[in-house]
């Protein structure tokens, strides 16, 4: 078995739906003392409720209202980890959006959003927790990138790929710079997630989504939660700069005929 979490200060950015609430909850249920963030007050305050609700022994989950775009936003958002939780060993820097629109159509104001959200508030959060992260001695930044920029492609994702893509070139090089702190970096690529997020692109978008993954069915939040989880412990103290797809083996098949072969009943 894994050494124990429990007790571990935890941050989750974009922790208050969707794959961010899976995470948060896969630590908390493992005794960490959670703080999420997100921007919409409701959403925060049931979502810290029911994780607190569930948490084991000795975890806890509270909020803070922070947008990870502001640099202004992200100080306050680590000062918080700081005051309530003592410090922060782990950062989860999940919060993203990820909006469609083709590369003809793309404004400026698209490009400012994703990728000051998805990559500028990567970049934002890691540094404002770095002081804290390096006090830890055992500091692990984990980020939600996704196998879209980074394995695959899809329509109407340039910039949304371009983000998440670029969240990986800004790993390597942090986990070479944050090695001598004792902080590692890496990052879960996930696949389709049933997500609140997710549930916006439509029926017709998740059907075909489904049809491409060999396992036949949209990943689970809890399912990322465990991969970042498993990143966060001592036992992966010496994986730095690394990713881990988890997608139900949907970057695998070369061809329709490799997808034939996973049909039910095949
Ligand atoms: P979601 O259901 O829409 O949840 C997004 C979370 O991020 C919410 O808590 C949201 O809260 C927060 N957020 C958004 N913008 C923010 C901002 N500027 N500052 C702080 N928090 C912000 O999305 P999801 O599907 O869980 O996706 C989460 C992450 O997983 C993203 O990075 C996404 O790229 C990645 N991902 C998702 C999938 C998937 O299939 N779902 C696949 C691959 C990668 P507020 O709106 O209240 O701020």
């Amino acid at each position: 078995m894994f050494t124990s979490i429990a007790g571990r200060a935890v941050v989750v950015t974009g922790g208050t739906r969707g794959i961010g609430k899976g995470i948060a909850g896969v630590f908390a249920r493992n005794g960490a003392r959670v703080l999420i963030t997100g921007r919409d007050a409701a959403a925060a305050r049931s979502a810290a409720e029911e994780l607190s609700a569930a948490a084991g022994p000795g975890g806890e989950v509270s909020y803070v209202l922070a947008d990870v775009s502001s640099r202004e936003d992200c100080r306050r958002m680590a000062a918080i980890a700081q005051e309530r939780l003592g410090g922060v060993d782990v950062l989860c820097a999940n919060a993203g959006i990820f909006p469609d629109g083709r590369l003809e159509d793309l404004t400026e104001d698209d490009l400012d959003q994703v990728f000051g959200i998805n990559l500028k508030g990567t970049v934002l959060s890691v540094q404002a927790c770095l002081p804290a992260l390096e006090r830890s001695g055992r500091g692990r930044v984990i980020l939600t990138s996704s196998i879209t920029g980074p394995i695959t492609g899809f329509p109407g994702w340039t910039h949304y790929g371009a983000s998440k893509a670029g969240q990986l070139g800004f790993m390597r090089t942090a986990a070479i710079e944050l090695a001598p702190k004792g902080i590692t970096v890496n990052a879960v690529l996930p696949g389709n997630v049933a997500t609140e997020g997710l549930a916006t692109m439509g029926e017709d978008y998740a059907a075909g989504m489904t049809a491409a993954i060999p396992m036949r069915r949209l990943g689970t939040v809890d399912e990322i939660g465990y991969a970042a989880l498993f990143f966060a412990t001592d036992e992966a103290a010496y994986i730095t700069g690394q990713s881990m797809v988890v997608d139900g083996g949907q970057v695998l098949p070369e061809s329709p005929e490799a997808m034939a072969v996973a049909e039910p009943g095949a």
